[in-house]
């Protein structure tokens, strides 16, 4: 029992630092007006896309694309609300499904969003995707711990890029199935 508490402490405390240190990354972005993923580059790299080959990575792109996401969450308190979390939050490489679902209407597959007409990543003119339309960031820090692994997991993110596959579960009515079960 003790040796469980401390492995979750362990846990809770390598998240947190996580968190932390990537915030650490974008805050030395800020303040060098991003000189920083220049110097510290192998950093950046190990941080949001570990996997990708360096010349995949367009700089030009990523440097506004990186002020666009940082303006977008600092200035907008309902954009941050839509991704809430917590420092101890482990990272997440999908969203819960015992809380979203699959639209009945969805016709491409359930691994993946290339049915997607409109993708939620070319919406915001995301530089992370390669020539064949993969995410250069799968898998990453950045990707479990912020935005992307979680998404989308509420209906305000489902509704901000009117996504065609995903919806909410009703809650309600999954309770009182679960409870008559
Ligand atoms: S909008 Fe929805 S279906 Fe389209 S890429 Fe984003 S999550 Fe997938
Ligand atoms: S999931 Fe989409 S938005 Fe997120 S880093 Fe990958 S390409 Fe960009």
């Amino acid at each position: 029992m003790a040796l469980h508490r401390g492995l979750n402490i362990i846990t809770t405390l390598k998240h947190v630092s996580i968190r932390i240190y990537l915030y650490f990354l974008f805050f030395l972005f800020i303040i060098t007006f991003g000189l920083s993923m220049f110097v510290l580059a192998p950093l950046y790299k190990a941080a949001i896309a570990p996997n990708a080959r360096w010349r995949d990575l367009n700089v030009l792109k990523i440097w506004p694309h990186v002020y666009r996401v940082i303006w977008r969450s600092v200035s907008n308190k309902a954009y941050r609300d839509m991704y809430p979390s917590k420092l101890t939050d482990p990272p997440k490489l999908h969203n819960n499904p015992s809380e979203v679902r699959i639209k009945d209407s969805w016709q491409g597959s359930k691994d993946n969003c290339d049915a997607c007409k409109l993708t939620c990543c070319a919406q915001i003119y995301c530089p992370m995707i390669d020539h064949k339309g993969r995410c250069l960031c799968y898998g990453s820090w950045y990707f479990g711990y912020l935005y992307c692994g979680r998404h989308p997991e509420n209906q305000a993110q489902m509704d901000l890029y009117n996504c065609p596959k995903w919806e909410m579960r009703n809650a309600p009515q999954e309770d009182i199935k679960n409870t008559q079960a």
